[in-house]
């Protein structure tokens, strides 16, 4: 039996990847904003309604330039039920992470809770739209022009997106979307920034070659995190399938919804009329009073080789790594949703079958 991993890297047809790749062959350029990696670039900007994008080898690199670029200083307020690589750039940027604790209903930053942090030593905001649900942007929005702060989105989840008919890609001063493998739109590994001004994207641009501005100037001390051709190749082609690959995700997505809804023990995560999905993950929640361990959960779907994972557990200021580094906010709702959350499957392809399997699973574990 195939196993059944909690996603699926979309990939072109081999032999349209390969027709793209001829050209690297061609004109033997194989990074440094090369022809397959400047139309990428464009492609995305009328994408997302943004002229100012700035291309990388992959996410994380991409927002901690982005925390550079700002010239933050001082502490940084986040949110811990995340991915690791969120915390880890404000601590690399040698940046203080505060953590805010999230809402119950989506798990976004919980914006009545940000003010109560602030310091004269706060910077920057630096929220995430966990699972592809957005943050209230506005709140955080009114929060970062009150207090004068920086704010940075960690869009991982969101690409494609939209809020309010507006694309996700415009808020905030930068968001970082990342094209890994897993995620919903990928050129293997990679990811971009979107910012709000020409200067800041050229800076940014600089950042991620050396900091150079032309052959006789370096003007800035950058690092090098570049996307190559390769990479750009296949994000034009996953790009041409990503409609269709959201509206299957769709599918997958409500049919979830539709046999989880009423079961006592479970939650689901809200939806936002709002928010123009791309349906890239979907969470469970489960309630103590009728699941005893979610590890008992996890063993009967890997009996029949389904394997969902616990993102995100532990929650990032819970981490090894950061053990003695007595990070200041309390952040107990994330904590508890960590260590009770669990993402299913969900990728085009998975099978109505399959989402049944599993659905069915979850009902007797009950
Ligand atoms: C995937 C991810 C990243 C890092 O992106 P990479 O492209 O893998 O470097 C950062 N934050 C979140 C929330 C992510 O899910």
């Amino acid at each position: 039996m195939e196993k059944i991993f909690v996603t699926k890297s979309t990939l072109p047809s081999y032999g349209e990847y390969c027709e793209l790749i001829k050209r690297i062959w061609d004109s033997h350029w194989l990074t440094n904003n090369g022809e397959l990696h400047n139309s990428l670039e464009h492609q995305l900007s009328e994408f997302c309604d943004c002229s100012n994008i700035t291309l990388y080898t992959n996410g994380h690199l991409a927002l901690e330039n982005a925390l550079a670029a700002l010239n933050l200083k001082g502490e940084v307020i986040t949110t811990p039920f995340t991915f690791v690589s969120t915390t880890h750039s404000i601590v690399r940027n040698n940046l203080t992470p505060v953590f805010c604790d999230i809402n119950t209903d989506d798990f976004t930053i919980d914006t009545d809770k940000i003010e109560n942090l602030i310091t004269e030593k706060t910077s920057a905001i630096v929220p995430v739209h966990v699972y592809g649900n957005i943050c209230n942007v506005e709140k955080i929005n009114e929060i970062a022009t009150k207090y004068n702060l920086k704010v940075v989105y960690d869009a991982a989840h969101a690409f494609a997106e939209k809020y309010k008919g507006v694309n996700v890609a415009n808020y905030g001063d930068i968001s970082m979307f990342s094209f890994h493998a897993t995620k919903v739109f990928n050129t293997i590994e990679g990811g971009c920034l979107a910012c709000n001004n020409e200067d800041l994207k050229k800076l940014l641009d600089r950042l991620k070659n050396f900091g150079i501005t032309d052959p006789d100037n370096i003007d800035n001390i950058g690092g090098n995190a570049k996307m190559n051709e390769f990479q750009a190749a296949m994000g034009i082609l996953n790009l041409k399938s990503l409609p269709e690959n959201i509206n299957e995700r769709k599918k997958i997505f409500m049919l979830y919804r539709e046999l989880l809804k009423d079961i006592e023990g479970i939650k689901l995560s809200s939806l936002n009329e709002d928010i123009e999905y791309n349906y890239s993950y979907f969470p469970i929640v489960v309630t103590d009073e009728y699941f005893t361990d979610r590890e008992g959960l996890i063993q009967n779907l890997n009996e029949i080789d389904i394997f969902p994972r616990k993102y995100f557990y532990p929650i990032t200021n819970e981490i090894s790594c950061y053990k003695d580094y007595n990070f200041r906010g309390l952040t107990p709702i994330a904590h508890d949703i960590s260590q009770r959350v669990l993402t299913l499957p969900l990728y085009p392809g998975l099978g109505e079958e399959n989402v049944k399997k599993i659905c069915k699973i979850i009902k007797e574990k009950r």
